[in-house]
């Protein structure tokens, strides 16, 4: 594996930021992983994991050796006649894995079409999208322990997945590279088309008969009429996490306003998730633009890179956001992005 010095990341990240590694390795095998985690050592260089980049915010130069994860791989093996194991190596693209189990028919992740990223980064923040996400289908993963080179298996009860959260957001951060992860996923279709601008995507389609093919297109449709693509406006998606409230709050808030929208969650009903772009949406935010950086016309959300940004300006235009919705409502919106 060759290890690149002062290495240019500003194409590896979906913000299209400047800013460059002390060190770069490309890890295509685990004997990569294995000398770039050596040289780590060897080097006193702190390790970071990169899958395609598209959740993370470089707010400087990274003073240690940035890994990027491309390994590569994808088997199944029958459970049963009605489910399949996959499983896939953490470097390969997480849509295209959507399309090779569509055409594969295999079924269970066609909501989270044209997600960007790597599969090993799919853990993370247990994506979802369009009332599924990761951890339902999720058995288990493989990954590296930094700090001794361990090979660790972690089931669906060790990973702790939560909202966009996962015990690799906590005390596992940073610790391990996953490397390969496994999904359970179904031979026979059972389309989960609840989510409201999924169903009134596919409202001319007999729910009956929907099938997961219509799904993801009907999701990727959504998606690209919604969402900017970062090839054509760098961005990371939604840059804040929906916020959790109280139902107290949660009455209050429509006592004043009667249109909140507001999600009970099923293992806590007496929280109630709010969307962030909620907030941004009353605060103004929405097409508002700070020199370089801004928030998208369509999606209060998403913060876009106009040309030439820092990842201090996102930073700076981020805490203003964050400012204006806890002065205004007393809610404090967590980053979603990964800020290094
Ligand atoms: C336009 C757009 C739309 C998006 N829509 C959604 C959405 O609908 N739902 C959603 O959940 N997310 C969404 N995202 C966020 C993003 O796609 C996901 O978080 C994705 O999983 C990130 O994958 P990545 O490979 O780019 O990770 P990176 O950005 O490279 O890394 C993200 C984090 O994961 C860690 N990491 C990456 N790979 C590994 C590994 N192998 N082992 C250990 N740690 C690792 C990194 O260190 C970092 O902390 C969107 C992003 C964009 C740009």
């Amino acid at each position: 594996m060759d290890i690149h010095q002062n290495y240019d990341l500003s194409h590896c990240n979906s913000f299209a930021v400047p800013a460059k590694a002390r060190a770069y390795g490309e890890v295509r095998s685990k004997q990569d992983l294995v000398q770039a985690m050596a040289y780590a050592v060897e080097q006193e260089l702190p390790l970071f994991v990169l899958g395609g980049g598209s959740n993370v915010l470089f707010t400087a130069d990274y003073p240690g050796l940035v890994v990027h994860i491309a390994l590569r791989g994808i088997e199944t093996n029958p459970l049963g006649t009605e489910q399949v194991e996959l499983l896939a190596g953490a470097g390969e693209n997480w849509h295209q894995l959507v399309m090779y189990c569509l055409k594969n028919k295999l079924y269970g992740i066609e909501n989270l079409a044209l997600i960007p990223g790597t599969v090993g980064a799919a853990p993370i923040q247990n994506i979802g999208a369009y009332g599924v996400e990761l951890a339902d289908v999720f058995v288990g993963l493989e990954a590296v322990e930094v700090s001794s080179g361990r090979t660790l298996m972690m089931d669906r009860d060790a990973c702790e997945f939560g909202y966009r959260d996962s015990i690799f957001k906590h005390s596992l951060e940073g610790q391990v590279v996953i490397t390969c992860v496994s999904l359970r996923l179904e031979t026979r279709a059972s389309p989960e088309i609840g989510y409201p601008a999924l169903a009134s995507e596919l409202a001319t389609t007999d729910s009956a008969a929907v099938t997961p093919e219509q799904v993801a297109n009907a999701v990727m449709a959504v998606r690209r009429s919604k969402l900017p693509d970062p090839e054509l406006l760098p961005n990371c998606g939604s840059f804040f996490k929906n916020p959790l409230v109280s139902r107290q709050q949660y009455e209050r808030l429509l006592a004043d306003y009667g249109d909140v929208p507001g999600f009970p969650q099923p293992e806590s009903p007496e929280l109630i998730k709010i969307p962030a772009a909620w907030f941004l949406d009353k605060t103004r935010w929405k097409g508002r633009r700070q020199g370089a950086v801004g928030v998208h016309e369509h999606q209060a959300v998403v913060i876009v890179n106009h040309g030439g940004a820092s990842g201090a300006d996102v930073m700076q235009l981020a805490r203003a956001m964050q400012q204006s919705v806890a002065e205004r409502f007393s809610v404090e919106l967590e980053p979603e992005v990964r800020i290094v």
